[in-house]
Formats: C-alpha cells, sequence, structure tokens
C-alpha cells in the first residue's frame, strides 16, 4: 500500500459522530506509509471529541494492518468576537430558568472539563446577583488593571483576569463585597459586561464560559448583541417545576436570537427524579447534553474551591461530567461542519 491509497482509504471512513467521510470533514491531515510501518494523523474539531478510539479502529480494519494514528486538534468556533477585539473562537453561556439548580457547577464543570482535555479556556463569571465562581475555584486574588500602548502607539488600561492554572477567570465578584448586595441596573450591567469582554485582555481562547445570571433576559441579549454566542447550555433539575423554569428560559433565549446548544439535567437521582429533562428537550426539540448525578463529591468540590480536582480524581460522577463537557463542544462542533461556510453580514 502507497501513502496515497492509504489516505484514499481513511478518508473514505465515515466519521463515527458526525457521520460524514473524513476526507470530506477535512479530518485528514497525513498518511504515510514507508519502512517504519503506516501512519496517520487526523485533525479533530474539539480536545472533547469523544470517538478517538472508534476513528483509530475503522482506520486499522479498514487498512488491514496496523496504523499509527495521532490526533491533533483545530477547535472549530464561530469566531464572533473581532469586532470588539476577542479572540475567542467559542462563547458559551450556561444559563438556567430558576437559581440553585447547579448552573454555576455546570458552567464551572464545562470549564475546567474543556481545559483538562486540553482546550484553551476562558472562565467568566456574569452571576451579579450571585457570584460563586471565585469561591468554586479558589481564586483569592483580584485582576489587575495594566497600562499596554498597542503596536500603533495608543495607550490603553487591559484588566489581567485571574490566572488559575492557566484557565483565566473573571467574576463579578472580584469588584463587590462579600454579603454585600449589589443592585444592578440594566445600563451598568451592560456597561460591566462589555468592559468584562472588551477591556479584559482574555487573550486567544478555544472557549469562554459565561455563567449567566438565573432566569434574567438582559445579560444574555447583551452578551449576543456584543458577541454573539456559539450558544446557551440551559441547566435544570428534574423537578416538574424546575422543567416549567426550563422551558421558560429557553423560550425567553429564543426570543432574543440566542441559539440553544442544549439542555444538561443536574442532580439526578433518588432524590429528585431523573430522565425529564430529556423528554422535555424531545419535546422541545433542542438537543439533551447529559445528566449530572447529584453526588457529594461535586457539592464539597465546589465548597472547597477544587473544582478541577472533579476531572483528575476518580469519583462516581467524573464520566457524566466529561460526558457532558463532550457533548456541548460537540453539538458546536458538528453544527459547524455540517453547515457549510457562509459569509457573514453584519447588521449594525
Ligand atoms: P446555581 O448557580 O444554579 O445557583 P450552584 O452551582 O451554586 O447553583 O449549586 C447550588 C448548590 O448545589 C451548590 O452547593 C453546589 O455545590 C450544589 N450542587 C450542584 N450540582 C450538584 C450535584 N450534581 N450534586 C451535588 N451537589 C450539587
Amino acid at each position: 500500500m502507497t501513502s496515497e491509497e492509504l489516505k484514499q482509504i481513511v478518508g473514505k471512513i465515515s466519521d463515527p459522530e458526525i457521520g460524514r467521510s473524513l476526507s470530506e470533514l477535512n479530518m485528514v491531515k497525513s498518511a504515510t506509509v514507508d519502512g517504519s510501518g503506516a501512519s496517520v494523523t487526523i485533525i479533530l474539531p474539539t480536545h472533547a471529541y469523544p470517538g478517538r478510539e472508534r476513528i483509530t479502529a475503522a482506520i486499522t480494519a479498514a487498512a488491514g494492518q496496523d496504523v499509527a494514528v495521532t490526533f491533533e486538534h483545530n477547535v472549530k468556533g464561530k469566531n464572533t468576537g473581532g469586532s470588539i477585539g476577542l479572540k475567542v473562537k467559542n462563547v458559551i453561556a450556561v444559563g438556567s430558568g430558576k437559581g440553585g439548580v447547579g448552573k454555576s457547577t455546570v458552567a464551572a464543570s464545562l470549564a475546567c472539563g474543556l481545559k483538562s482535555l486540553g482546550a484553551k479556556v476562558g472562565l467568566m463569571d456574569a452571576d451579579v446577583y450571585g457570584p460563586s465562581i471565585p469561591h468554586m475555584m479558589n481564586a483569592q486574588e483580584k485582576p489587575a488593571a495594566v497600562d499596554q500602548t498597542t503596536p500603533e502607539g495608543q495607550k490603553l488600561t487591559r484588566i489581567q483576569p485571574v490566572d488559575v492554572d492557566g484557565m483565566k477567570l473573571m467574576s463579578m465578584g472580584f469588584f463587590t463585597e462579600p454579603g454585600q448586595a449589589v443592585v444592578w441596573r440594566g445600563p451598568m450591567l451592560h456597561k460591566a459586561l462589555t468592559q468584562f469582554l472588551k477591556d479584559t485582555d482574555w487573550g486567544e481562547l478555544d472557549y469562554l464560559i459565561i455563567d449567566l445570571p438565573p432566569g434574567t433576559g438582559d445579560v444574555s441579549l447583551t452578551l449576543s448583541q456584543l458577541v454573539g454566542l456559539a450558544g446557551a447550555v440551559i441547566v435544570c433539575t428534574p423537578q416538574q417545576v424546575a422543567l416549567l423554569d426550563a422551558v421558560k428560559a429557553i423560550d425567553m433565549y429564543k426570543k432574543v436570537n440566542v441559539p440553544i446548544l442544549g439542555i444538561v439535567e443536574n442532580m439526578s437521582g433518588e432524590i429528585f427524579g431523573r430522565g425529564g429533562a430529556k423528554a422535555k428537550a424531545e419535546e422541545m426539540g433542542v438537543p439533551f447534553l447529559g445528566e449530572i448525578p447529584i453526588e457529594a463529591t461535586i457539592r464539597v468540590k465546589g465548597d472547597d474551591g477544587q473544582m478541577p480536582d472533579l476531572f483528575t480524581e476518580d469519583h462516581s460522577a467524573k464520566e457524566a461530567l466529561i460526558n457532558v463537557c463532550q457533548t456541548t463542544a460537540m453539538q458546536i462542533a458538528k453544527e459547524l461542519l455540517e453547515t457549510p461556510q457562509m459569509p457573514t453580514l453584519e447588521i449594525l
């Protein structure tokens, strides 16, 4: 077999996640057959791609011999932040119909999980009414303001996000005293969010996860106007009342044209039941992104400011947490791979 023949064979394999051929999806970077054997390099659309073993098995089977398969990543993104200078491929908002369902826990898990899989990630806590991300991530320092000069000689002040083991973090909580109630009025909130996105030195990121305040539409509207979101993840618990709130939240996001990535059912299990969110997602025609069990380890790690541990230590909810990261990232990747790239028209 020649390298070219191997490339042909591999190109015809159907991607196990998206169902189109690897060549159509531009996922085959190289195929080589030489004295040392056969090797293939595949480019994945996200670090959270769940089908590596299946691709390797399909390549080996199709080639009829051992093939050394290596994976590289080129995270697909809508890159919508350009107009405000944001170099983030995907901005993902995490919302809920009401508080206390685990929205911040899911936002922090998405960020920690995607980072543990190898992606460049930022986490922005826009939950002005209960900013809990700094606590969950054990971020104690405050962001610093740094004066910079652009290559064009323009002076500007940028906010350095707090760095938690390589994850960039910003929170409304850094600017308020603990326990102090802040009444954020619309214009003030809009201004603060704009500043958080525009004046923060996020650098280049694959994913920026934003923890939204529960319920309200104004924050997500501001965000979608400013940057254009890859989409919103809606978190709910399995109880009927919580599901009704989630339905309201989804309707509201749809009204303000925020694309819905899907619903996550959190705290599934004996106490609250399970499966309700999946049925509701099907009924509403939105993707279901997975369920996370109610599990003491999750609460303890959040309370102790050790959220990243959930992806490095063994515990019974780990697989479910990773699954939610995978389905969410794949939802974005699938959408971008399936729809041909259209020229974008900016309407101001
Ligand atoms: P929200 O952001 O929706 O207000 P939080 O993420 O702050 O909710 O979660 C509320 C409480 O529930 C926190 O103490 C958190 O640790 C806990 N919690 C969230 N998800 C789970 C889970 N799957 N299992 C156990 N406890 C959880």
